[in-house]
C-alpha cells in the first residue's frame, strides 16, 4: 500500500470517528466517550497528514511541521488546562477566529502558488483554472469573515468591547452591497485574476465580518457564537477543496452543518429568524427601551427568612443563571435539592436554552453536582408549572427569568421565550446587586409583590440557607446577614 492510499484510508477512519464524536457529544451520558472519539479522530487525521507530507517535505520542511505542532499542541493544552468554565465561549469564539485565518492564508496561498509561479508551481488550465480561482476567492471570503467576525464575538464575550449592538445607519444596506461587491468581484477574479481583486475582497470580507457581529445585541450572542462554529466549518471546508483534502471537506462540512443546525435550533428557542441571524444586526432595532424607567422598590430577604419559606414549601423550582456559574454554587445548590426532597418537597430545575454563556452550560454544572438528570427539565418541559409551584430560587439568573420578554413589545429581549417564574406564589432572586444581566436589561421581575432579592455571592447565601434547614430542630442562632 501507497502511503497516499493508507493516508485516504486513515482520512476515511477519522471522519467515522469525528461523526461518532457528533452522537456522543449529543447527550450528557456520552458525551466523555464523544470527546474520546473526537480525539482519536484528531491524532489519526494528524498522523496521516505529517505522512503524506513528509513524502515531499525537505528537512527544513519537516522541522518546521514538528515545530508548528509542537507550539499549537502546547497553547492548546495550556489553553484547555487553565480556562474557566465561564471564559469558554469567548476560548471558543478565539479558536474560531483561527480556523477562518488559516482559511484565508491556504486561499492565498493557493493564488500564489498557481498564479504567481509559486515554489510548488502547479500547473492547472482551462476550467479548472477557473473553478481553482472561484476556490481561492471563495475559501479567502469565508475565511476572512469568520475571522474577523469570531475576533469581535470574543471581543465582546470576554466584555473587551461593549455588547451591546453597533447600529450604523443603513447597516442592512452595508451588509448586502458587501455581499453584491463579493458575487462581482468573484465573477470579474475568475473571468481575469487579478492581485488586486484579491486583496478587494479580502478587506471588503474582513470588514462585513467586524459589522455583522458587532450590529448584534449582547442577548443575541450566543445564536452568533454557534453560528460562527458553522462559518468556521465551512472555511475548513473551502480550505480542503483547494487542497484537495478530503477529510478537511468533510469535518468542514460536519462542522458547518452542525453549526447551522444548532443555530437553527437556538433561534427557535429565542423566537428569532434564522434569516435575520444570517444577516447580522438582527435583534438591534429596539436596543434602547426600558432601562431607565422607574420601576419601584424592591424587597430584601434574608438567608435565614428564605430557609422558613423553603420549609413551608410543597413545591420548590430552581431556576439557575450565569450568575450560578460565578459562584461555583452548583454543589451546594445540588445539596439544597437534596436536603429538600428528603423532607419530601418537590424540587426540579428550570434550565433555560441560553441560560449561562455556552449552550448547555447549567446542565453540565448540575451534572458535574451530581444532580439527578430526571429533575433537571427544560424550559418546555417546566413553564407550565410555575403558577403551581410554592417558591422558586432564581440563582444567579437574569435575562432568561424577565418578564417584559414576554410582556413588552418595546423590550430589546422582546419575544425571547423565558422561564415563567414570577408566576409562582414566592420568588425570591440571588444575586449581587440590582445590575442588570447579559443584555443590559432591566428586569421587572425585581420589583414585583411576590419577588424578594437575596443579595450576596449565590455560593455564600445558599451555604447560609443549609445551615438554616439544619439549624430547624434546634433553636436558630444569629445568621449571617445580607448584604449587597
Ligand atoms: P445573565 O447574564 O442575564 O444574569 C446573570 C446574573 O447573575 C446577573 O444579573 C448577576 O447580577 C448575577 N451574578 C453574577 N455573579 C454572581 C454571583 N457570584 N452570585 C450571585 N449572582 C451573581 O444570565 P442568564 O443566565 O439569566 O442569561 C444568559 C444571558 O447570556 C442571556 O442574555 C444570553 O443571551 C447570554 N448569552 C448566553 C450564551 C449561551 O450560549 N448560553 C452565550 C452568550 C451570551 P449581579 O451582578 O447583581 O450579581
Amino acid at each position: 500500500m501507497t502511503t497516499a492510499t493508507a493516508a485516504e484510508a486513515a482520512y476515511v477512519v477519522a471522519a467515522l470517528l469525528f461523526i461518532l464524536s457528533l452522537a456522543g457529544l449529543s447527550q450528557h451520558r456520552t458525551s466523555r466517550s464523544g470527546v474520546v472519539w473526537g480525539i482519536a479522530g484528531m491524532v489519526i487525521a494528524l498522523a496521516a497528514t505529517v505522512g503524506l507530507a513528509s513524502r515531499s517535505a525537505t528537512a527544513t520542511g519537516l522541522v518546521l511541521i514538528a515545530v508548528a505542532t509542537a507550539v499549537g499542541a502546547g497553547i492548546g493544552l495550556w489553553r484547555a488546562r487553565v480556562v474557566e468554565m465561564t471564559g469558554m465561549p469567548e476560548l471558543i469564539a478565539i479558536m474560531h477566529s483561527l480556523v477562518g485565518l488559516a482559511a484565508a492564508f491556504v486561499g492565498w496561498n493557493g493564488y500564489l502558488d498557481v498564479d504567481a509561479g509559486g515554489h510548488t508551481g502547479q500547473e492547472i488550465t482551462g476550467s479548472l483554472l477557473r473553478i481553482h480561482h472561484a476556490e481561492v476567492f471563495i475559501g479567502v471570503f469565508i475565511g476572512a469573515v469568520t475571522f474577523t467576525g469570531s475576533v469581535v464575538a470574543y471581543l465582546k464575550l470576554s466584555a473587551r468591547i461593549k455588547s451591546r449592538p453597533l447600529m450604523l445607519p443603513g447597516r442592512h444596506a452595508l451588509n448586502l452591497g458587501a455581499l453584491a461587491a463579493f458575487v462581482a468581484l468573484t465573477a470579474a477574479f475568475v473571468a481575469r485574476p487579478h492581485m488586486g481583486l484579491l486583496i478587494a475582497v479580502t478587506v471588503v470580507a474582513l470588514a462585513l465580518g467586524a459589522h455583522l457581529v458587532a450590529s448584534i445585541g449582547g442577548g443575541d450572542m450566543p445564536v452568533v457564537v454557534s453560528m460562527l462554529n458553522s462559518y468556521s466549518g465551512w472555511a475548513a471546508a473551502a480550505s480542503g477543496f483547494l487542497l484537495a483534502n478530503n477529510l478537511l471537506i468533510v469535518t468542514g462540512a460536519l462542522v458547518g452543518s452542525s453549526g447551522a443546525y444548532l443555530s437553527y435550533i437556538m433561534c427557535k428557542a429565542m423566537n428569532r429568524s434564522f434569516l435575520s441571524v444570517i444577516a447580522g444586526g438582527f435583534g438591534g432595532e429596539t436596543a434602547v427601551a426600558s432601562d431607565g424607567a422607574d420601576q419601584g422598590e424592591h424587597r430584601e430577604i434574608s438567608a435565614e427568612e428564605t430557609a422558613e419559606l423553603l420549609q413551608d414549601a410543597t413545591s420548590v423550582i430552581i431556576t439557575p443563571g450565569y450568575g450560578m456559574a460565578v459562584a461555583q454554587a452548583q454543589y451546594p445548590v445540588a445539596e439544597l435539592a437534596r436536603k429538600l426532597r428528603e423532607r419530601g418537597v418537590d424540587v426540579r430545575f428550570g434550565i433555560h436554552p441560553v441560560a449561562g454563556r455556552l449552550p448547555g452550560h447549567m446542565n453540565v454544572l448540575l451534572a458535574e453536582a451530581n444532580v439527578p438528570y430526571d429533575i433537571v427539565l427544560e424550559m418546555d418541559e417546566i413553564n407550565d408549572d410555575f403558577a403551581a409551584t410554592s417558591v422558586v430560587l432564581v440563582i444567579g439568573a437574569n435575562d432568561t427569568v424577565n418578564p417584559s420578554a414576554a410582556e413588552d413589545p418595546a423590550s430589546p429581549i422582546a419575544g425571547m421565550p423565558v422561564l415563567h417564574v414570577w408566576e409562582a406564589a414566592q420568588v425570591v432572586v440571588f444575586k449581587r446587586s440590582m445590575a442588570t444581566g447579559y443584555a443590559g436589561v432591566q428586569n421587572p421581575l425585581f420589583f414585583r409583590e411576590n419577588s424578594q432579592m437575596l443579595f450576596g455571592d449565590a455560593k455564600q447565601r445558599v451555604e447560609d440557607i443549609l445551615r438554616g434547614l439544619d439549624a430547624t430542630a434546634a433553636p436558630v442562632p444569629a445568621m449571617v446577614g445580607t448584604n449587597r
